[in-house]
C-alpha cells in the first residue's frame, strides 16, 4: 500500500513513531454472543459492539458499559443475584442494538468483492435503510484461508528503512514487555499441527499473520521443521488466535500487566 505510487509520495518525509496490532470484531449483530455469565458480563468490543462498517467502536463499548452499570445497579438491590440477565434486555432497548442491526449486511456482503459489496451496501443503506427483510450470516475467518498450492507465490521487496520495515525493527517502538519465567502465554492444542498442516499445506500462514514476528519454522539439527513461538513478542492482537486454520492456537492471557505499552494511548 505504503508503496504504490500513487500513495508513496504521502509518507516519503514521514518517521516511523509507534507501532501496534489489533484484530477488529467485525462480526456485529448477528455475532453477539450470550452476554451475561454468573458473576460476569460482556461489554464492547469482547461481546462484539463495533460498527463493523464504520470501524467505530469506541462509543458503544462506553454506552454498553454504562448500561452494563446501571442493570448491575438495579440487581444489588436484589439479594441473591449472581447473574445479570437484565444486561441483554437493557442493551435492547439501546440505540446500540438499532445501530448494529441497520448495518449488519454489510461486512458480508463483501463475500461478492469490493464492486459487489460496496453496491449492496449503497441499497441496503439508502433504499432499504438498513432493515432489509433478510440477513447475510457471517463466516468463521480461518475457514477461509486457501491453500499454498491453490494461490500464486508473492515475493515482497525487501524493506527499504524508509518507507517499509522489517517486524523486528518495528515491534521495538511498540515498547513490549513480559514478566521472564513464565509459561508460555500461546499454546498449542497438538505440537505436530503447525509443521504437517500449517506448513504442509498452507506454507505456514502464522509467520505472515502475526504482526511481531511471533511464529517461525526453524530447521532442527537434523533438517527436519520445527516452530519455535518467541512469545515474549506478543502485542496481544490475537489474530493467531481468530486466523490459525486449524484452531490449533490457544492464546491465554499471560501474568501480569505484560504486553505493548502504547504511550500515546
Ligand atoms: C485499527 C483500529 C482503528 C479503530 N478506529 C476507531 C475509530 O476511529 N473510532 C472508534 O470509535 N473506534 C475505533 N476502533 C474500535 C475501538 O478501538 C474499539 O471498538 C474500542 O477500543 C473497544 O473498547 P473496549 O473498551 O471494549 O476494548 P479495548 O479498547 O480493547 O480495551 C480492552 C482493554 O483490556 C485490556 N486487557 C485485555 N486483557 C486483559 C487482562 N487479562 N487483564 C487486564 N487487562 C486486559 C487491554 O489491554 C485493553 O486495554 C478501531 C479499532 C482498531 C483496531
Ligand atoms: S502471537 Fe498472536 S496475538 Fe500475539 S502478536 Fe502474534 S498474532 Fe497477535
Amino acid at each position: 500500500f505504503k508503496t504504490h505510487p500513487a500513495i508513496r509520495g504521502f509518507f516519503e518525509e514521514g518517521r516511523r513513531i509507534a507501532y501496534g496490532a489489533r484484530a477488529i470484531s467485525e462480526g456485529g449483530f448477528q455475532s453477539l454472543p450470550k452476554l451475561t455469565f454468573p458473576g460476569g458480563m460482556l461489554v464492547g468490543d469482547t461481546a462484539g459492539f463495533l460498527n463493523n462498517a464504520k470501524i467505530k467502536g469506541t462509543h458503544t463499548a462506553m454506552k454498553s458499559g454504562m448500561t452494563a452499570a446501571e442493570a448491575v445497579y438495579d440487581a444489588l438491590a436484589q439479594e441473591g443475584t449472581k447473574e445479570v440477565t437484565s444486561y441483554p434486555e437493557k442493551i435492547r432497548s439501546t440505540w446500540i442494538w438499532d445501530e448494529l442491526y441497520r448495518v449488519r449486511n454489510i461486512r458480508p456482503s463483501f463475500r461478492w468483492g469490493l464492486w459487489g459489496g460496496l453496491a449492496y451496501s449503497a441499497i441496503d443503506t439508502f433504499v432499504f435503510q438498513g432493515k432489509a427483510p433478510w440477513t447475510l450470516h457471517n463466516h468463521d475467518d480461518h475457514s477461509q484461508l486457501r491453500k499454498a498450492a491453490d494461490c500464486p507465490r508473492i515475493d515482497y521487496p525487501k524493506p527499504d528503512g524508509k518507507l517499509t520495515f522489517d517486524k523486528l525493527g518495528s515491534l521495538f517502538i511498540s515498547n513490549v514487555n513480559h514478566e521472564e519465567n513464565q509459561r508460555c502465554h500461546l499454546t498449542l492444542k497438538d505440537a505436530s499441527v503447525p509443521v504437517n498442516v500449517n506448513l504442509a499445506l498452507y506454507a505456514g500462514p502464522e509467520q505472515r499473520f502475526c504482526p511481531a514476528g511471533v511464529y517461525e519454522f526453524v530447521k532442527n539439527d537434523d533438517g527436519s521443521d520445527r516452530l519455535q513461538i518467541n512469545a515474549a513478542n506478543c502485542v496481544h492482537c490475537k489474530t493467531c488466535d481468530i486466523k490459525d486454520p486449524t484452531q490449533n492456537i490457544n492464546w491465554v492471557v499471560p501474568e501480569g500487566g505484560g504486553g505493548p505499552n502504547y504511550p500515546n494511548m
